[in-house]
């Protein structure tokens, strides 16, 4: 690796007088202009999935990847009548795509039978798309007094398998309950129902000076209710907290069909047990959230994003210890991303690549604050300081909205740039901060001593790619696959989980356990709290009704 790059010391010039601009397709450089523009975040979609598949396309049965899993013979086939119920309870035609009467609606319940990755799929019959509160009710009441069992679904791009059926059962999806149900200018309480979509949700909060307190790749596609039930932690967790913080009262529906109605909207609330928390992360077990009030924090006047390249991982590690100390109250983000990931996107988008030269790893940050020249100030003493330091070894700012959203699209396009080149085993841990690349290292090294990586159509495995949210020590660790094969499956499982338990990381930081890790919680859990966990399960839910065959 060559060490500093040439663009040090512009960098460090620039630093001095806060004024760059990209040159070409995204390259920054130096020269003098006007002072950072204060910019709002940029908003980016995730990918639409597609509502139709060829069969060919089609991804294999979960029934068929994990014979194991066999269907619990207490829960009631569907049949005519249960549909002629719904439809009664619903009334909306498009409310209700029946495959139960009507085979030629198989089609239609494809997309909600196969989840974001192409890794599971469900063999669904029947999804209900309810528009109130007590049309859950309703719906879940029936389904509780006749051994139906369903799946509370959101956007679907839950990455753990939890937000689609394993077996037949009913999809209960949320789209329609997607108001915007009131928001308190002064106090920045907002209430939504469950189905309303993260980013437009975080766009009606941009035009009040609010933001959504939750920013992630999915924002698109993923609703508030979704969010909620997997606690999704996102790009701004470093910023804002997690939903546990954030979240002021849930609206949920328990599988008996009773309302529980803790809508509070106050950032105080001591009287008694906080239940709203036990559906925050539950990923649709003891009850379905039908709304939620979230505490919303001031959108902020000035945001600055760099992107900046360093020779090693003790670095990455150096120049998080200074950006929290030399940026602090303005550090929003503090994101990682290995030279694989980065190659990967590049690959894909064809897009020119941020810095001239290639770097074992990429960090970018992000600051939001109140004062503009304050904030560039700092950032640009900061960056002054780390590569003068040798800390990093290259750097690019964005200067506006464009230039933001281009450096933000080289972290938040590598889900989707995985996702165009075949399969991918998707590990999200948490590892103390120290050991945290080690993982990607000796996971790659172990494919490789399997002989299952390589460049040809034989290995199964193209690459082991590490990134993820840094400042929370968060590693996403994907294996990036032609197609999904059980040999690098069982080379993965519980290689992976046994190297977790050892540094007492955690085996889900923030997409849950879903169907992929319900077997492993062991890894992460005592005895005691895991049985504390499945005896709420089973006050909640006694007739495990409530997505079955997940979680725990
Ligand atoms: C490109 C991309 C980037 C991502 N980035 C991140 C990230 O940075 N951080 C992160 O944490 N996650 C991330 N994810 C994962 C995913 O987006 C989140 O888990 C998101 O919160 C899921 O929301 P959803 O509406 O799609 O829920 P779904 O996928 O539909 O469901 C997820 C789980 O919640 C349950 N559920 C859904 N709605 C309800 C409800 N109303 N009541 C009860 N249960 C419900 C489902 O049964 C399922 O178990 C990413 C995903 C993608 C595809």
């Amino acid at each position: 690796m060559a060490s500093r790059y040439p663009l040090a010391p512009s960098l460090a010039r620039l630093a001095g007088r806060r004024s760059i601009s990209i040159a070409a397709a995204g390259r920054i450089r130096s020269h003098g202009q006007a002072p950072l523009a204060a910019t709002a975040r940029c908003f980016s979609s995730s990918r639409p999935r597609p509502l139709q598949q060829t069969p060919s396309q089609r991804v294999k049965l979960t029934s068929e990847t994990y014979p194991d899993i066999k269907r619990d013979s207490r829960f009631a086939p569907l049949t005519q009548e249960h549909v002629a119920y719904f439809r009664g309870i619903i009334g909306s035609d498009s409310a209700v795509i029946d495959g139960v009467t009507n085979e030629s609606a198989a089609d239609d319940i494809e997309p909600f039978n196969s989840d974001w990755m192409g890794k599971y799929r469900g063999q669904c019959k029947l999804v209900l798309k309810p528009g109130s509160t007590e049309e859950v009710s309703k719906i879940l009441k029936y389904c509780n007094d006749n051994l139906l069992a369903v799946v509370p679904q959101g956007g679907n791009t839950g990455l753990v398998g939890g937000s689609v059926p394993v077996f037949d059962e009913i999809v209960i999806n949320l789209s329609r309950m997607n108001q915007i149900v009131e928001f308190d200018e002064v106090s920045g309480a907002l209430v939504v129902g469950a189905g309303c979509i993260l980013e437009v949700a975080d766009q009606f909060l941009a035009t009040k000076g609010y933001i959504f307190p939750l920013d992630l790749g999915a924002k698109g596609s993923c609703q508030i209710g979704g969010n909620l039930s997997t606690n999704a932690g996102g790009l701004r967790l470093l910023r804002y907290g997690s939903l546990h913080g954030s979240t002021l009262g849930i609206e949920a529906v328990l599988a008996d069909g009773t309302i529980v109605d803790d809508l509070c909207k106050l950032r105080k609330n001591n009287t008694g047990y906080d239940l709203k928390q036990l559906f925050i992360g539950a990923e649709g077990t003891i009850g379905i959230i039908t709304k939620a009030s979230i505490q919303c924090p001031q959108r902020s006047a000035a945001q600055n994003v760099a992107f900046f390249g360093l020779e090693s991982f003790d670095k990455v590690q150096q120049a998080f210890r200074e950006a929290k100390g030399q940026l602090s109250e303005i550090l929003s983000a503090f994101e990682l991303m290995d030279e694989s990931s980065q190659a990967l996107v590049g690959e894909v988008t064809e897009n020119r690549r941020p810095l001239e030269g290639k770097y074992p790893f990429y960090c970018l940050i992000e600051t939001s604050g109140s004062n503009a020249d304050h904030d560039s100030e700092k950032l640009g003493a900061f960056l002054e300081d780390v590569m003068e330091k040798g800390i990093v070894s290259d750097g690019t700012l964005a200067q506006d909205e464009t230039q933001i959203k281009a450096l933000w699209a080289w972290r938040e396009g590598i889900a989707e740039a995985l996702g165009h080149l075949g399969g991918v085993y998707k590990y999200d841990v948490s590892i103390p901060l120290q050991e945290m690349y080690q993982l990607v290292e000796d996971t790659k090294a172990r494919i490789d001593a399997a002989g299952l990586l390589g460049d040809t159509d034989e290995h199964p495995v193209r690459d082991v790619i590490g990134y993820g949210h840094m400042g929370d020590s968060n590693l996403h660790l994907n294996v990036s696959t032609r197609r999904f094969d059980k040999r690098v499956e069982q080379c993965l499982e519980p290689f992976i989980y046994e190297w977790i338990e050892k540094r007492q990381g955690s085996i889900s930081a923030e997409h849950g356990l879903g169907l992929q890790k319900k077997n492993y919680i062991g890894y992460s859990r005592n005895a005691t709290t895991i049985g504390l966990m499945k005896g709420l399960k089973t006050h909640f839910d006694p007739k495990g009704i409530l997505n079955p065959y997940k979680y725990i």
